[in-house]
This record gives structure tokens, C-alpha cells and sequence, in this order.
């Protein structure tokens, strides 16, 4: 049992060292997570921020992550 301490907010966008992940069975996730992973692809580093940003406030919004 651990307890469930939200950690501190550090929402800075470009600083995003755990990359939110894809809830299973939403398209919107799956699409959004597609995106990031061929921005990696292409080495695009503003697409790949721009696609985790996105995800993120998806979840925040949809899966009240
Ligand atoms: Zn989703």
C-alpha cells in the first residue's frame, strides 16, 4: 500500500520527462499518441512537444487524469 500523494505541479509543457500514455480504447489517445511517435519518427521536437501537450490536456479533460 502506498499512499497517493499528487506530486507537485511541474506542468512546464518543455520539460515533459514522463510523457503522459494512451488510455486503451480511446481514439483520441491513439491518435494523439500516432502523432508523437512519428514526430520521434521525424525528429521533429516541436511536433513531439505540441503531440504530448495535446495528449495531456485530452486526459486531463476527458480522463480526468
Ligand atoms: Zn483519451
Amino acid at each position: 500500500m502506498e499512499p497517493r500523494t499528487p506530486r507537485p505541479c511541474t506542468d512546464g509543457p518543455f520539460l515533459v520527462a514522463d510523457p503522459p500514455r494512451p488510455v486503451r480504447g480511446c481514439a483520441t489517445c491513439a491518435e494523439l499518441n500516432g502523432l508523437r511517435a512519428s514526430a520521434q519518427a521525424e525528429f521533429d521536437r516541436s511536433a513531439e512537444v505540441d503531440a504530448n501537450v495535446r495528449l495531456r490536456r485530452h486526459q486531463r479533460e476527458e480522463h480526468a487524469v
